[in-house]
C-alpha cells in the first residue's frame, strides 16, 4: 500500500461537495464514514490496516445524510467473513422465497450489528455470483430531482446498457419512489428475463437507528406500509411479486426481519461491497470487488448513477469480463439461492 493517510484525507473534499449538493448539510462524520468504508473494503489488497480512523468513522451518525449503506455493508461483509461463526447455513424454508439451496449463509446471532435471519451469500461450492443494484430514492432525492438538481436523473442508463450488452443477469432492489418515477424503465426491466426485481422499501427510510442519518420509520404500522406498498408498486409496475427484501442501509432488528418474512419476502444483505457510493474512480470499485469476491458472493452496488454513484457502470465494464475470465458465472439472486 502506498496511499498515505493524508492522501486519503484530501480525497474527501470532492466527496463532501458532492454530498452537500444533493443532501444539504451532510456532516463530516458521515462523509468520513463513506470514504472510510470505501477504503476499508477496497483499498488494501496487501492486508495492511487502513490508515483512516475507521473505528470511529464507520459508526453511523445520527442526524446526517448519506445514500446507500457503506458502513452497514462493511459490517455485513465483516460478519460474512468474520471468525466468530456469525451465520447458520440452515435452510429458511416455508418462505415466499421458497426453500434455500444448501450452503446459503444466513446471519446468525453472533454479531449484534447484523440482525439475524438475513442472507449473506450463496453456496461457496460453485463459481456463481449475484450482482445486485439498489435503486435508492429518498424523499430528499425525489425533491432534488423535481427541483432540477439532478440533470441525469436517478437512473443509471449506462449501467443497464453495460449489463445488456454483456448479457449479464442482475437483481435490482427497487424503492417504491424509484418505481413510481421510472415506470417505463421498470416495465422494460421486468420484460427482460436477465433481470429480477425485488423490494427495497418505499422511500429508503431506516427500520432501525442509527442508520447514516436516513429518516426513520417510526412504527410497526409504518414498517408494514414500507414493505407492503413497495411490494404492491413493484407488482403493479412489473407484474412480478418480489421474493427478496433489502433493508435501507442494511439497518434492521430481528423483529424487522421477522416482519419482512411474514410478507413472504426473504431479507438479503451481501458479502461483497462495491463501495460505489460517492466513488468517482472505477478502479477503486474494481479493486474492492476483486479483493473480496468468492464463489457464491452477493455484490451490492447502486443503479442511480451520478452524482451519488457515478463510476458503477465504468467499473462493471472492467469487472464483468474480468470475473468471467476467472470462471465466474453471473446469476440472479433466485438462481443463486433457491433450490
Ligand atoms: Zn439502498
Amino acid at each position: 500500500m502506498s496511499t498515505s493517510s493524508s492522501q486519503r484525507t484530501r480525497t474527501a473534499t470532492p466527496h463532501r461537495r458532492l454530498a452537500e449538493s444533493i443532501w444539504g448539510a451532510a456532516t463530516p462524520l458521515v462523509l468520513a464514514g463513506t470514504l472510510a468504508a470505501v477504503l476499508a473494503v477496497g483499498g488494501c489488497a496487501g492486508g495492511s490496516t487502513p490508515a483512516v480512523s475507521s473505528s470511529v468513522a464507520l459508526r453511523p451518525a445520527p442526524g446526517a445524510g448519506a445514500p446507500g449503506s457503506p458502513a452497514a455493508a462493511q459490517r455485513a461483509g465483516a460478519a460474512a467473513g468474520g471468525s466468530h461463526a456469525p451465520f447458520v447455513a440452515s435452510p429458511a424454508g416455508g418462505l415466499g422465497a421458497g426453500a434455500l439451496e444448501p450452503g446459503v449463509a444466513v446471519s446468525g446471532t453472533g454479531d449484534p450489528a447484523v440482525a439475524p435471519g438475513q442472507v449473506l451469500h450463496g453456496p461457496r461450492g460453485r463459481r456463481w455470483i449475484a450482482l445486485t443494484f439498489d435503486a435508492d430514492m429518498t424523499h430528499a432525492m425525489q425533491g432534488a430531482l423535481r427541483a432540477g438538481r439532478v440533470p441525469g436523473g436517478w437512473y443509471d442508463r449506462a449501467l443497464f446498457d453495460e449489463l445488456r450488452a454483456t448479457q449479464t443477469p442482475a437483481t435490482i432492489f427497487l424503492t417504491g419512489l424509484w418505481t413510481a418515477q421510472y415506470p417505463d424503465v421498470v416495465r422494460r426491466l421486468s420484460a427482460d428475463p436477465r433481470f429480477e426485481l425485488d423490494n427495497h422499501s418505499v422511500d429508503h427510510s431506516a427500520f432501525a437507528t442509527p442508520c447514516f442519518g436516513l429518516p426513520t420509520v417510526g412504527s410497526t404500522a409504518a414498517k408494514r406500509q414500507e414493505i407492503a406498498s413497495a411490494r404492491a408498486a413493484i407488482r403493479r409496475a412489473s407484474g412480478h411479486t418480489p421474493r427478496y427484501f433489502r433493508f435501507p442501509g442494511g439497518c434492521a432488528t430481528g423483529a424487522d426481519v421477522r416482519l419482512v418474512r411474514s410478507y413472504g419476502e426473504l431479507p438479503v444483505l451481501w458479502d461483497v461491497v462495491s463501495g460505489d457510493a460517492f466513488q468517482r474512480d472505477p478502479d477503486v470499485i474494481v479493486r474492492s470487488v476483486l479483493d473480496s469476491v468468492r464463489p457464491g458472493s452477493i455484490m451490492v452496488a447502486h443503479c442511480i448513477g451520478a452524482p451519488n454513484t457515478p463510476a458503477t457502470a465504468a467499473a462493471l465494464h472492467v469487472l464483468i469480463p474480468r470475473l468471467r475470465g476467472e470462471g465466474y458465472r453471473f446469476v440472479t439472486l433466485s438462481r443463486l439461492l433457491s433450490r
